[in-house]
């Protein structure tokens, strides 16, 4: 879908105003203890029209009132977009700060809406004409925290924004199959890339008539040609003065929503870090066929070999289902074991399990271990189906709630049965009454 951020200094009420428009699209999410979810960019409806709204909220936390960082920010996340609503307070007017942020937007050359936020009455009106001047049109008075005037600005904001079909977003069948090559900074991403690339290097354009910057490259592995996309954040990475980690995290969400699998790379010589851990959330969660890849095997000794071991099983256990690839971006090593486990991951992936088998299985399971009897009441299950591939879901219909702990015993089970490494699998229950 199309991509619309929220952009303005501290304060000014971005995160009101965000969570005014995601109000009712609660994202379905599998429950991983002791993972803190925080999410950059939203799937987002208005009138029908989906997109993807990208929350710049975060910055607030780096910005520390150094006012130069935040039109720095601002712009990375400009660029991602396809249209901006900038939020300025609408009872303070443009401050510095502002007209900091509105010189960068005017470059950008994209569709701008103003937003003059806190404007909770309509006695406040007149304070939103002196922000004509800004020359970025009609200013649009809102009170996100009251929610008045924010219909405007998103039916403005739709017709800004153009289509889903003229976008990458929805990922295309056929084609190269789209790898997006994620970990954070210093795994090793763009030494592997220049590995897996050689001299064989094309760099492609992204998607045509579109406006954002990021470029894939065609890289051929196992005698296919494989698209790893937003090549160019990575190799571009040295050169940007602010590689703050919340930003990093906003490339990889856009990297993941491109592909159909992911490289998580790791690497041996640090600890498996809690961001490292994030982002191989962030790539379940985009529900993406996953390969874990772990970097910079060269420099490991019988002693970080033990530790290593014990910490993957500690710290990735969760994810144990997908294929490891222990690599060298510097000396080539394992380099031609990607591509089998990438194919894997995604044949998995795309996987469909005929409702035959399906019912076959569930029968067999639930007859030789039946659900807990709570309360006199033991819930059944009627039936199961596979409505969706890409990642596989699967939909239970029962006579009542079934205990988590038994759902997680049946997507256990459905792992073993049949070969899911590789791709994450979703679960969804109906309780017909
Ligand atoms: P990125 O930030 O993930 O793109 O990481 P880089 O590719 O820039 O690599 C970060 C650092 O790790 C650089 O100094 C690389 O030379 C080094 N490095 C990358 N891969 C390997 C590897 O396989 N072995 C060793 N010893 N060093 C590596």
């Amino acid at each position: 879908p199309p991509v619309l951020a929220i952009v303005g200094r501290p304060n000014v009420g971005k995160s009101t105003l965000v969570n005014r428009i995601i109000r009712s699209r609660e994202a379905v999410v599998e429950d991983v203890p002791g993972v803190t979810r925080d999410r950059v960019s939203y799937d987002a409806e208005w009138n029908g029209k989906d997109f993807t709204l990208v929350d710049t909220g975060g910055w607030e936390a780096d910005a520390k009132g150094v006012h130069k960082r935040v039109a720095e920010q601002a712009e990375i996340a400009v660029d991602e977009a396809d249209a901006v609503v900038f939020v300025l307070d609408g009872l303070v007017g443009a401050t510095a700060v502002d007209e900091a942020v509105v010189k960068m937007l005017r470059r950008k050359k994209k569709p701008v809406l103003l937003a003059a936020n806190k404007i909770d009455s309509t006695v406040q009106m007149s304070e939103v004409y002196p922000l004509w001047n800004l020359g970025l049109g009609e200013p649009f008075p809102v009170s996100a925290l009251h929610g008045t005037g924010t219909g405007d600005l998103l039916d403005a904001a739709m017709k800004a924004l153009p289509d889903t079909a003229q976008h990458g977003g929805m990922i295309p069948l056929g084609g190269p199959r789209r790898v997006a090559l994620v970990g954070r900074p210093n795994v090793g991403k763009s030494s592997l890339l220049n590995k897996l690339a050689g001299s064989e290097r094309v760099v492609v354009d992204n998607v045509a008539g579109t406006t954002r910057d990021p470029v894939d490259e065609l890289i051929e592995l196992g005698g296919e040609q494989w698209r790893f996309v937003d090549t160019a954040g990575i190799r571009r990475r040295q050169h940007m003065a602010s590689g703050s980690e919340y930003y990093a995290m906003l490339r990889t969400q856009r990297a993941l929503d491109k592909a159909e699998v992911a490289v998580v790379l790791l690497a041996v010589d640090e600890p498996v870090s809690e961001q490292d851990v994030r982002i191989i959330q962030m790539a379940v969660d985009s529900g993406r066929a996953l390969v874990l890849a772990y970097n910079k095997w060269d420099l490991l000794d019988e002693e970080r070999r033990y530790y290593l071991e014990r910490e993957i099983e500690r710290d990735l256990g969760h994810v144990a289902w997908a294929p490891r690839v222990n690599v060298s971006a510097k000396t080539g090593w394992h380099k031609d074991k990607l591509a089998p486990a990438l194919s894997t991951s995604l044949t998995n992936w795309e996987q469909r399990i005929s409702t035959g088998r399906l019912n076959a299985f569930l029968g067999e399971l639930v007859a030789a271990h039946p659900h807990p009897v709570r309360g006199g009441k033991q819930p059944r299950i009627l039936f199961a189906t596979q409505p969706a591939s890409r990642p596989p879901k699967f939909v239970l219909f029962t006579t009542g709630f079934l205990d988590p702990g038994y759902r997680r015993f049946i997507t256990r089970r459905l792992r073993e049965t049949f070969d899911f490494t590789g791709t994450p699998i979703e679960v969804q229950m109906r309780v017909r009454e």
